[in-house]
């Protein structure tokens, strides 16, 4: 493999399932060590550490609910005190509505619910990961996107909101983080077959609209998603910040 991520750290959230765990393997065979944490699936955690283990580097799974603020700084301790520093966040984790949701509809539990786990979860991890990086004088963010942060995406508007509004942030920190040499880089991803949206990939009538309004006419993969996310942690990449990486197949030019 030509990029190459030895001897750095990584924290990763969501890494038990779809392209976090995707993003865990693939930083653990370019050589990284690896804290990744999990909520609800940990077997399946379990197994991502396993898999990625198998390179010979540390691979640790924590649990947190990165929609608290007390579980990340927790988290981020914990990858601190395994790892001895932290070079790379991925800011992954996070939740979509499969059931179309009108606004009208919408309750102030299920937008509030929607923006703790996808918005204020980043927030949270990349607040309590900067301090070890301004100490050490550099650090990779990426925070996950969705082509829904940049287009909106109806009877999903609070997914969509909470996407839009990681480019921002990502965009502000990436000016003020600069000056301790901390890059803040987008992955905005569309429709990628994992758990979240394969039920509306693998239905007749969602699968082919779908593919239809995707130019390369399929869905991605979740290790299509961590490749562009190991590109941006790795020194490839190092004269890049503020940016959003669009890897949806063209579909995000069409919608
Ligand atoms: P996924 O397969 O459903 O996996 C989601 C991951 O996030 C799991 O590891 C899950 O952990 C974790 N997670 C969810 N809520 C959490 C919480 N409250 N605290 C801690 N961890 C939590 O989803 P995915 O498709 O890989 O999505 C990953 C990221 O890509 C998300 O931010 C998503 O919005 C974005 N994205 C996905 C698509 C797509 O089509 N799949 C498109 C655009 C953007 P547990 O299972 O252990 O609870």
């Amino acid at each position: 493999m030509m990029i190459s991520l030895a001897g750095k750290a990584a924290l990763i959230t969501g890494g038990s399932r779809g392209i976090g765990a995707a993003a865990v393997k693939l930083f653990a065979q370019a050589g990284a060590d690896v804290v990744f944490n999990y909520n609800k699936a940990k077997d399946a955690a379990e197994q991502v550490q396993q898999e990625a283990g198998k390179h010979g580097t540390r691979v640790e799974a924590f649990k947190a609910d990165v929609g608290h603020h007390a579980d990340n700084k927790k988290l981020v301790d914990f990858a601190i005190s395994r790892l001895g520093r932290l070079d790379i966040v991925v800011a992954n984790a996070g939740v979509w509505n499969l059931e179309d949701l009108p606004i009208e509809k919408m309750t102030e539990k299920q937008w509030d619910e929607m923006i703790r786990v996808n918005l204020k979860s980043v927030y949270s991890v990349i607040h309590f990961s900067i301090p070890q990086m301004i100490k050490q004088k550099s650090g990779k963010i990426i925070p996950i996107s969705s082509t829904a942060g940049q287009r909106g995406e109806s009877f999903h508007t609070h997914y969509g909101a909470s996407k839009g509004a990681i480019i921002s942030f990502a965009k502000g920190l990436a000016t003020e983080l600069a000056r301790h040499n901390i890059l803040v880089n987008c992955v905005a991803p569309g429709w990628v077959a994992t758990d979240m949206s394969n039920p509306v990939i693998n239905s007749k009538a969602g699968g082919k609209a779908i593919v239809s309004a995707i130019p390369l006419r399929r869905a991605g993969t979740a290790e299509e998603i961590a490749g562009p996310i190991l590109f941006l942690a790795s020194d490839l990449a190092n004269f890049m910040t503020g940016e959003v990486i669009n890897v949806n197949g063209g579909a995000v030019l069409c919608g």
